[in-house]
């Protein structure tokens, strides 16, 4: 038998506000085990969280970004559960009523504009971390109330490269809107990978199974070519696929079975907010100073430049590669082949030797567009660049 493979996203993004979300407590990574902490993000009761207002404006920027509607008026609830890194025993989140929803991302593989909804994006509060050591756990707080985005797709994701396509594309937004450090393997961005399969053709979707938290594109492409795999396996014995959480594990490239039966978290609006009431000057605020997105630059880039895919998504990927490309281009009308070619070999050479990012070095497009039209005209001959470029 032939199987449709079905795949959701839920996308958690921790958000780079100075701020945590709840309280004035620092954001930025500590060490010191329990230094960003106060009563309201370590629990104690009686405490009255307040909103932090740069949450909203940064999650109206990525609702915008994803052309998803926004809910003027939306709710925080809380999620309740045990674990010890949680340390109210919920957590704040949005059920039924997030602060954006129904939208789309669209983006390229190859030459094919690829098209993925998105359910809902809403606004919580991360936990705290368990740091295991030999014979005793500790708790670290500094992460409990940094906030976070969920992106949640819809089922509509057909394959491990489109997943990883989407997510790498997710990303560049995220850097471009300057709302995500986007440190991967700091965990600032880590998806959850719902994975089931079809019958062909058919309408009737199937058991899901969820694999929590992987921080890496290469991971979310494991893990769902394993689950499909997985499945396949089960259901060519005539078995079942049990609806189960598993956690992918990248080194061993393979998962293990979590837990079976689903939580029931009593959703329950949090009486601590009347409800997150978001105006229209706070949208207009949010959309102020948006630059270009990945998507529209990659259709300039692929039907007007008429670069290369892979090239074009190079230069996307890193927005400071891309303003300087389009300045080669647009300014210095260098030949946009000609000024990608250059920018991916010579000044990447460059930028990798001295690992470097091209914005910490004083190279000018000025400087660049003239040493590319000097190449160009036999005054220098190109392999003298990388001198020049010092
Ligand atoms: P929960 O938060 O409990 O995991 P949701 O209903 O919010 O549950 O769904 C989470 C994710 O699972 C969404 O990204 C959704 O697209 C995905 N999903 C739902 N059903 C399926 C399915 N049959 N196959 C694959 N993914 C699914
Ligand atoms: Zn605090
Ligand atoms: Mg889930």
């Amino acid at each position: 038998m032939e199987y449709d493979v079905v795949i959701g996203l839920e996308v958690h993004v921790e958000l780079s506000t100075k701020s945590k979300i709840f309280c004035s407590c620092s954001t930025e990574y500590n060490k010191n085990i329990n230094s960003n902490i106060c009563p309201i993000c370590a629990g104690l009761t009686g405490t009255l969280p307040m909103l932090n207002r740069q949450v909203l404006n940064f999650a109206l920027k990525i609702g915008s970004a994803t052309n998803c509607k926004v809910n003027k008026k939306s709710y925080l609830d809380r999620k309740n559960y045990f674990y010890p890194d949680l340390p109210k025993g919920f957590q704040i989140t949005q059920g039924n009523m997030p602060i954006c929803q129904d939208g789309f991302v669209e983006f390229f593989i190859e030459n094919t504009i690829q098209k993925v909804h998105i359910e809902r994006i809403h606004i919580e509060e991360d936990a705290g971390k368990l740091l295991h050591k030999e014979n005793h756990t500790i708790v670290d707080f500094n992460r409990a109330g940094v906030p976070l985005i969920e992106i949640v797709t819809t089922p509509c994701i057909k394959s491990a490269l489109e997943a990883r396509e989407f997510l790498e594309n997710i990303k560049n937004i995220l850097g471009y809107l300057d709302i995500c450090d986007c440190k991967m393997e700091q965990g600032s961005i880590r998806a959850d990978v719902n994975v089931s399969l079809k019958p062909k053709g058919s309408q009737k979707l199937g058991t899901r199974v969820e694999m929590k938290n992987i921080n890496s594109f290469s991971a979310v492409y494991n893990a769902i070519n394993f689950e499909v795999n997985r499945q396949i396996e089960i259901m060519t014995k005539d078995e079942l696929v049990k609806r189960e959480t598993r956690k992918w594990d990248d080194f061993k490239k393979t998962s293990i079975l979590l837990r079976e039966k689903e939580n029931d978290y009593r959703f329950l609006r949090d009486s601590n907010f009347l409800c997150v009431h978001i105006s229209d000057e706070m949208i207009e605020n949010a959309l102020n100073n948006i630059l270009e997105l990945p998507f529209e630059r990659m259709k300039k880039y692929l039907y007007n430049y008429k670069l290369e895919p892979q090239s074009a998504k190079i230069l996307i990927s890193d927005i400071k590669k891309a303003v300087f490309f389009e300045s080669l281009v647009e300014k210095f009308s260098i030949n946009p082949r000609k000024a990608c070619n250059f920018i991916l070999s010579d000044i990447l050479k460059y930028l990798n030797y001295n690992n470097m990012e091209i914005s910490q070095t004083l190279l000018t497009t000025n400087k660049i567009a003239n040493l590319i039209n000097a190449i160009e005209n036999g005054q220098v001959p190109r392999s003298f660049s990388q001198d020049i470029i010092k």
